[in-house]
């Protein structure tokens, strides 16, 4: 996902260090490009967060081989599972192909279990960013699949896009969709995951979801759980 597509590889995010910024590729002076925040103010008052194209290179496992070059498909097709991924695969045979592996979200260590319902929350959140990995391989998706598969609810939607074999599928069973999507928004707003906008909103990891394991803390999650038994 991107603002300018001279930015190759370099893929829009929140921004981790204001609430309200987006880093997106802009170029240097150079003609290179870099993430910046949207924030960004020239006076120096707004935010200065930014990423160098190596930097994200390095932090996302990106070879500095070109993007391929790939048509946008017109429709979803029935029988691949993903048709943009897809096609990218295809057509990158001299790309190194480590772009289209999933992001292994590692776990965190915090020093204090925090449970609901007697699951370790910090299971629950990191299982939740591994799936929205997974899912996003395929395509990416709204808070609603991305329940269905965690509570592994069958469908025709699901077993099409073949969303029943991903590793979380069924993962989290145990707990009722109301909870589920509770936690979501809570890691909505606390920017592990990103929703777009617009009328089919879809889930993405950001930032802090890809570096959870250095991201979340015991108060963070003490903090959820308080919400969590707490009725709204
Ligand atoms: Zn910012």
């Amino acid at each position: 996902m991107t603002t300018d597509i001279k930015g190759q590889k370099l893929s829009i995010m929140k921004c981790d260090a204001c609430k309200d910024g987006y880093l997106i590729p802009k170029p240097n002076k150079d003609g290179d490009f870099f993430l910046g925040c949207t924030g960004y103010i020239p006076n120096g008052t707004g935010c200065n967060r930014s990423l160098s194209k190596s930097a994200y290179y390095e932090m996302l496992g990106l070879s500095e081989t070109p993007a391929p070059v790939h048509t946008i498909p017109r429709g979803f097709s029935k029988t691949q599972t993903d048709p943009i991924l897809k096609t990218a695969v295809v057509k990158s045979a001299t790309s190194n192909a480590s772009n289209d592996e999933p992001i292994i979200i590692e776990k965190a260590s915090v020093n204090k279990t925090t449970h609901y319902n007697d699951i370790d929350l910090n299971n629950i959140l990191h299982t939740i960013l591994q799936c929205v990995s997974h899912i996003s391989q395929k395509r990416f998706y709204g808070i609603t699949v991305l329940v269905d598969v965690l509570r592994g609810t069958s469908g025709k939607r699901i077993t099409e896009m073949k969303l029943h074999e991903i590793e979380e599928y069924g993962a989290l069973k145990a707990l009722e969709r109301e909870v589920l999507i509770h936690i979501i928004e809570w890691m909505i707003q606390n920017h592990y995951l990103l929703r777009t906008k617009g009328q089919y909103p879809v889930l993405h990891l950001t930032f802090n979801g890809i570096h959870y394991h250095e991201k979340i803390t015991s108060n963070q999650l003490k903090q959820l759980q308080k919400t969590l038994n707490t009725p709204s």
